[in-house]
């Protein structure tokens, strides 16, 4: 799961990150009252979305660009809040249907001197907490890394040990810090290791990092994602999830306990096992078209929770054909059979619908999805299904 940046910066403060003072605001008059509080004459107005690239961001059909704004007055904030706020914000992240633009974060200015990138990741080779770190802020880490890789510093942390001070200094001093700073950067770097650690996070990423022109460091920018197999550990994670920036689809399967992730191609498919469900995927991609989602039903998934599987499937605007393979084990397939029938007759089955049963109670199952009516295509294995599948989407594409 991911949060909004004004939400990492809470939780990265609370844990002793140097942050610009600020507040979240969903109206453009919130905005306004915010800048009147806040320290300076300087404000920020940042559009609070799951996506980066926010800076260089343009609104859909307006002339006012930028998903981030520097207001040199109150009356600016409230001007810029009003050409923010309910807008759609287009950014490289964000695919060109963009993201509505619900909340802004109103932060006091500052006067950047240098703009650095840190972040803290899984390095799953390694199986540690890795620091990554670079002089080229402010752009993405991506492109330096690609361009430049010896800008790019690591460090990876010994999960015995813990966060060490000298690996900061030792960071601080090939990042060119001085000073003042060099205890900074270990203030920061702790922060950021201690936020990761206590809130099981996947990453946090700060981007840029600034020394001010008075010297100090700053978190401008804030990205924090969690792993949410360690849920449980944490409830009140739960409560910053902001369930307009998620895949509907997958708010959907998630409601019924599904492995479900959407992907962007135009097949649908319905598998057990994530190993098989991979496959499916690869076979597809194989045969030259794209899944447009992974699904793993699982061992002993009920009737209920199939059935929502195949709705989700078929209520998706992209899904032009359907692939069901299961390998009956535990899963039986008379069970998948009468989920695919009875979804099916719900929803309507729109687009062409390929199965391929094998394993326990296949004689039942496909004898039921025979009867049944539904316009379907039976395959022998996964090759021939995949290859039925993708020439039945074709087909329907020319006709
Ligand atoms: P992103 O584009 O979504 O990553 O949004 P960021 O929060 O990183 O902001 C983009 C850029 O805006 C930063 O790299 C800074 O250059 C600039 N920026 C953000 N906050 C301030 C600020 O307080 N003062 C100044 N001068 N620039 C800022
Ligand atoms: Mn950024």
């Amino acid at each position: 799961m991911n949060i909004h940046e004004y939400q990492a910066k809470t939780l990265l403060k609370s844990c002793g990150m140097p942050v610009p003072e600020g507040h979240v605001a969903h109206s453009a008059a919130e905005a306004k009252d915010i800048a009147r509080s806040l320290p300076g004459d300087v404000f920020v107005v940042k559009a609070q979305i799951h996506a980066g690239g926010r800076g260089a961001g343009k609104y859909v059909g307006e002339p006012a660009t930028g998903g981030v704004r520097l207001a040199r007055s109150v009356g600016e904030v409230e001007t810029f809040a009003c050409e923010m706020i309910d807008r759609t914000l287009v950014t490289k992240q964000t695919g060109p249907e963009g993201r509505l633009v619900r909340k802004l974060y109103v932060e006091a200015g500052c006067q950047i001197g240098r703009e650095l990138y840190l972040s803290l990741l899984v390095d799953r080779e390694k199986r540690r907490l890795t620091i990554v770190t670079s002089q080229d802020g402010g752009m993405d880490i991506e492109d330096v890394a690609a361009k430049t890789p010896e800008r790019v510093l690591t460090a990876s942390i010994d999960p015995g040990m813990g966060f060490q001070e000298w690996q900061a200094r030792d960071l601080a001093v090939r990042l060119e810090l001085r000073g003042k700073q060099i205890r900074q950067f270990i203030q920061v770097l702790r922060a950021a290791y201690d936020t990761f650690t206590t809130y099981d996070a996947s990453l946090v990423e700060i981007n840029p990092l600034v020394v001010t022109k008075d010297g100090d460091l700053l978190a401008l920018d804030a990205k924090m994602s969690f792993d949410e197999s360690a849920f449980f550990r944490h409830r009140d994670l739960e409560d910053l999830r902001d369930e307009n920036e998620e895949d509907p689809r997958e708010q959907e399967a998630a409601r019924f306990g599904l492995s479900y992730i959407g992907l962007d191609g135009t097949i649908g498919c319905m598998v057990n096992g994530a190993g098989l469900a991979m496959a499916t995927m690869d076979i597809i991609n194989a045969e030259g078209e794209q899944p447009a989602n992974f699904l793993d039903v699982g061992g002993g998934a009920s009737r209920e929770k199939v059935a929502a599987a195949f709705r989700i499937l078929l209520a998706d605007p992209k899904v032009e054909g359907v692939l069901v393979n299961i390998f009956g084990g535990i899963m039986r397939c008379d069970v998948i059979a009468d989920a695919v029938i009875g979804a099916s007759h719900e929803v309507g089955l729109k687009v062409p619908l390929v199965v391929r049963l094998a394993g326990t109670n296949v004689e039942e199952g496909l004898t039921m999805l025979k009867e049944s009516g539904l316009p379907l295509i039976v395959a022998d294995d996964l090759g021939d299904a995949a290859r039925k599948i993708v020439a039945a989407v074709r087909s329907g594409r020319k006709s």
